[in-house]
């Protein structure tokens, strides 16, 4: 099968490690300082169950609870990962408000492939957000959820394999499991 092109967005507010983890699945590496306000595309191919996957992983600039999503997040993006951070309530709260806004531009109609993630679960001694909260959260949305390190480079690969099996199953290619 000729490989399928998807993009994907992550979102959330600023500072969780969005960049931290895109650059840990692309690069295999752990960036200590990257520029918080840049937005950048990065772009890997990867293979899951046997299909080739050409990844376009916009990597924005974050987001808090007074922001106005512009159209070029709503249009042709196919998935989104919604980070916050284990010690960061605040963050907590702002991945609510974006999912909310998701929801309202696409008309409420059925369901956006997400996948909720909480980054920094090395930093377990600060933590504000329980385990239990993210799960819980999730499963109100209906959708997967993990906790992460991109720093120790837990479950960064884990989290995009499942947001594209999230977009295969919501595009009616593969059976619920
Ligand atoms: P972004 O603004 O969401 O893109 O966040 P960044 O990826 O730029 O990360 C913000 C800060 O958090 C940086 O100093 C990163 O080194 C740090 N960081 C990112 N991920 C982790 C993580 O999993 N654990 C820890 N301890 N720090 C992290
Ligand atoms: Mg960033």
């Amino acid at each position: 099968m000729p490989a399928k092109q998807r993009k994907i967005a992550l979102m959330g507010f600023r500072s969780v490690g969005k960049s931290s983890l895109t650059i840990q699945f692309v690069e295999n590496q752990f960036v200590d300082s990257y520029d918080p306000t840049i937005e950048n595309t990065f772009q890997k191919t990867v293979k899951i169950d046997g299909q080739e996957f050409v990844l376009q992983l916009v990597d924005t600039a974050g987001q808090d609870e007074y922001s106005i999503l512009p159209q070029s997040y709503y249009m042709n993006i196919d998935g989104y990962i919604l980070v916050y951070s284990v010690n960061s309530q605040k963050s907590f709260e702002v991945v609510q408000f974006v999912y909310d806004k998701l929801l309202d531009m696409k008309g409420n109609i059925g369901s956006i492939p997400v996948v909720l993630v909480g980054n920094k679960c090395d930093l377990g001694f600060e933590r504000e957000v329980p385990v239990e909260a993210g799960k819980k959260m999730a499963e109100k949305w209906k959708v997967p959820f993990l906790e992460a390190s991109a720093k120790e480079n837990q479950s960064a690969s884990k989290v995009f394999e499942q947001i594209v099996n999230t977009i295969e199953r919501a595009s009616g290619n593969v059976p619920e499991k």
